[in-house]
């Protein structure tokens, strides 16, 4: 059989396997919905990846359940806990690895169907996690699943992982286990993490993130005579209008040359994510009057997302340079700046073999040209990335972006059967890579 004929065959087989695997895929996703793994605080966690470790054990996978312990999150109450399954073939080869976060959100108001039933609706799967990302979950294991049945004697290894807290920085999930050294190249090869990014997408990283805290000091005195002490809120004040004045317009301007979705995410962006000043908040029940006091201190938590093009000392500088311009300018200013959280930007070069593996899934199972985009946001990606430092790392998954993290979450079953299709073709060519490769030769 020359090449094509086998590639078509090829085809024709894993989407029969699929197609067949329906009703197993839609339950699944439905198993997986009513594990209500809600993060924070982390519940359930256990019980998923049981779930998921009898599923794969009876499919011939080695299963390892792993629990971080220690990390930000983990006590006895809430264990970090993980599942890595591992399948190796006949004969030695790469290995491609599945990688999902089991942790949903909270559900949040406006649900019109049971969060953590299920439902099955005019052919979408419906429950919190179900688009983010349960059924990317499903998808990849009935992907890996309808390849084994399909050519049980494959050579290199498919791994299936499970992994906490990816919804809180993912540091009792994937930065852990890269730690323990699950995620070095010489263990894994490639990793498709089926984040919901739309099936005709293939997502190749993200944008980078800063998050800091500033704090204006001044003194505290009574309210009816301010002028004896000094306000910390209006010194945070004056720090605003230079951000709305300099700054903001500033970020506006900065434009990516990555394809950053949606498209107003392609510019630097700060999000001031909360203030204070002056007086604690007072219980809800409180029912007295504030005292008369002048703040002695405020605070605010600042969000920045920034670009490949950019780079971390001079986000960080441009703050503290907008800080020491307002110091200049105005008498008795004072303030602290410390860094809460830092993410570099991740990026996949777009020749890399597993964008070649998906975009060529994408083009025989869609019949379209794949997109390629980065995330707005942060994923697990980074930490395969950078405590991996495993560069062959993609998301391709179902699921509808703007639908995360919504009320009445849902998943498409046939966005996840052409996922599904789409994941086995890419297992099929990257296990195949290197024969194909010798064959050329
Ligand atoms: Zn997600």
């Amino acid at each position: 059989m020359d090449d094509v004929a086998s590639a078509e065959k090829r085809l024709s087989i894993l989407r029969h396997n699929i197609e067949q695997r329906r009703d197993d895929l839609v339950e699944l996703t439905r198993q997986l919905i009513r594990i209500p793994t809600l993060n924070p605080p982390g519940e359930c966690y256990r019980d998923i990846c049981e779930f998921l470790a009898a599923r794969l054990k009876a499919r011939g996978f080695t299963v390892r359940l792993l629990r971080a312990t220690g990390t930000p999150g983990d006590s006895d109450r809430y264990p970090r806990w993980n599942v890595i399954a591992r399948r190796e073939g006949s004969a030695s080869g790469p290995c491609v690895h599945f990688n999902s976060h089991t942790d949903v959100v909270e559900t949040g108001r406006g649900w019109s169907v049971d969060p953590f039933e299920g439902l099955v609706r005019d052919g979408k799967v419906y429950g919190r996690g179900a688009c983010d990302m349960k059924g990317g979950l499903a998808a990849s294991i009935i992907a890996a699943e309808a390849y084994i049945a399909a050519f049980p004697d494959h050579p290199g290894t498919i791994e299936i992982s499970g992994t906490a807290d990816e919804e809180t920085g993912g540091y009792g999930g994937v930065a852990w286990l890269a730690e323990q050294g699950y995620f070095s190249p010489e263990r894994v090869q490639h990793v498709i993490i089926p984040e919901p990014l739309n099936k005709e997408r293939i997502c190749r990283g993200h944008r980078g993130v800063w998050w800091a805290e500033i704090t204006t000091h001044g003194r505290i005195a009574h309210g009816s005579m301010p002028f004896l002490g000094d306000c910390a809120v209006r010194h945070m004040g004056a720090v605003m209008m230079e951000m709305e004045e300099r700054l903001f317009p500033a970020l506006a301007e900065r434009r990516t040359e990555m394809p950053v979705v949606p498209d107003g995410a392609r510019q630097s962006t700060m999000n001031i994510n909360s203030l204070h000043g002056g007086q604690a908040e007072p219980e809800p029940d409180f029912t007295g009057f504030p005292s008369a006091c002048v703040p002695d201190s405020a605070r605010m938590v600042i969000d920045r997302r920034y670009l490949v093009e950019e780079n971390y000392d001079d986000v960080r500088a441009e703050i503290v340079e907008l800080l020491e311009r307002v110091r200049r300018e105005r008498a008795d200013f004072d303030y602290d700046l410390s860094e809460l959280w830092h993410v570099n930007p991740s990026l996949t070069e777009p020749d890399a073999p597993v964008v070649g593996a998906v975009a060529q899934g994408i083009r025989r199972v869609l019949g379209c040209e794949p997109v390629h985009v980065l995330s707005p946001g942060t994923y697990d990606q980074k930490h395969i990335d950078r405590i991996g430092r495993l560069k062959d790392c993609i998301a391709y998954g179902p699921g509808i972006l703007d639908l995360a993290h919504q009320p009445d979450e849902y998943v498409g079953i046939s966005d996840m059967q052409d996922s599904a299709l789409v994941m086995a073709l890419a297992i099929d060519d990257l296990l195949h890579a290197r024969q194909k490769r010798q064959k050329q030769e």
